[in-house]
């Protein structure tokens, strides 16, 4: 089987959405996600200018040297434009090996070790009033979610009134995630940390930037008696995994599919987490692309613990322009799909029906 042509599919229904398609000289194509939200025409130029000429002829079932091909052989290494784009090219080449083969992914992986749990990721709460955001966790509570996620960032008043009135509209039963997406100081941390606490946090995530070591470790300090700290969405490779690692500070594992280099990295880097005993959860899946990929990931390696969802009943990129559509199970656990590869079709023609608009920036 060989790599006979590819193309990047821009869109933008609701959101921008860019999608890659390879397609090969038996028939079967495979599907990868390459939206980089706030920079989706520079993926899409890294792909059409510099990746996909280089991959034509190559045989799609060596993920492996291919990975390293697009890795290795470029000078300029990382970053979030160059590993979006090799993701979303081992995304296809896995999506194409499961077709071929007529196997789901997460069977390519090692098979299923347990129910993945899934939580409503933060997005969907933003920074609305308290009683809205809690108002909106009761929908996700209904809808069948035993975990979401609250988004802090905002000023410490409103971060702890939304806290307190997740936690009383939510009871004891509902996990309470936070993640301050890289807006706290050390000293934001300090004055959080008895609230998160008093919530029955399960864990602090992001509160600073990847690079910001010696906040790290201070957070760490001041949070190992209380919560865990996470971080991993900002980190792209292996290397910067274990530089995580090594850092001692962090005890939940975050990466991104699309981010930290498709499903091949991906499991590399739940290797290094289970051998520094540490769990991966997923980092937030907007498209039904990364999101099939990211259920497979998370249903195959030994050391998953949560799913982050979008918690969104009406996300055009999972549900109008992907399908078909996830349902959590009763105990808000998500299951991998049972079709060939990552078992998402993508409706070439409603995304062709929406074009893109390049609106700021929303993340
Ligand atoms: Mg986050």
């Amino acid at each position: 089987m060989k790599i006979i042509d590819a193309k990047v599919l821009v869109s933008c229904p609701g959101r921008n959405f860019v999608t890659l398609k390879i397609l090969t000289d038996d028939g079967v194509f495979g599907l990868g996600d390459a939206t980089l939200n706030g920079r989706e025409l520079a993926v899409a130029s890294y792909l059409t200018d510099h990746v996909l000429p280089c991959i034509l002829g190559r045989d799609p079932f060596q993920t492996e040297d291919l990975w390293q091909y697009l890795y290795r052989g470029a000078y300029w290494r990382r970053g979030p434009v160059t590993m979006t784009a090799i993701a979303a090219v081992d995304m296809a080449l896995w999506d194409i090996k499961g077709k071929a083969l007529g196997q789901p992914l997460y069977r390519l992986l090692g098979g299923a070790s347990r129910p993945v749990p899934a939580y409503a990721g933060g997005f969907a709460l933003g920074y609305a009033e308290p009683a809205a955001v809690a108002e909106e966790a009761a929908r996700q509570v209904a809808g069948g979610y035993r975990a979401v996620k609250l988004r802090l960032g905002d000023t410490l008043n409103r971060d702890i009134e939304r806290s307190r009135a997740l936690r009383s509209e939510l009871g004891p039963d509902v996990a309470l995630l936070a993640d301050a997406n890289c807006r706290y100081s050390v000293d934001d941390v300090r004055a959080m940390l008895p609230v998160l606490a008093e919530a029955g946090a399960g864990w602090l995530e992001e509160p600073f930037p990847p690079y910001q070591d010696r906040s790290w470790r201070t957070a760490a300090s001041l949070a190992r008696p209380v919560l865990p700290l996470a971080a991993g969405e900002n980190l792209y490779t292996r290397y910067e995994f274990q530089r995580l690692l090594d850092g001692g500070a962090v005890s939940v594992v975050q990466p991104d599919l699309s981010r930290c280099g498709g499903v091949t990295e991906a499991v590399r880097i739940a290797a290094l987490a289970s051998a520094a005993g540490l769990p991966v959860c997923s980092h937030g899946c907007h498209t039904g692309l990364n999101f099939a990929a990211s259920v497979h990931y998370l249903a195959a390696i030994e050391n998953a613990w949560y799913f982050e969802a979008d918690g969104s009943t009406d996300n055009p990129l999972r549900t109008a322009a992907c399908s078909p559509a996830y349902s959590l199970a009763a105990d808000g656990t998500v299951l991998p799909l049972e079709g060939p590869g990552l078992g998402v079709e993508v409706d070439e023609d409603y995304l062709r029906a929406h074009p893109l608009t390049q609106g700021p920036a929303w993340h």
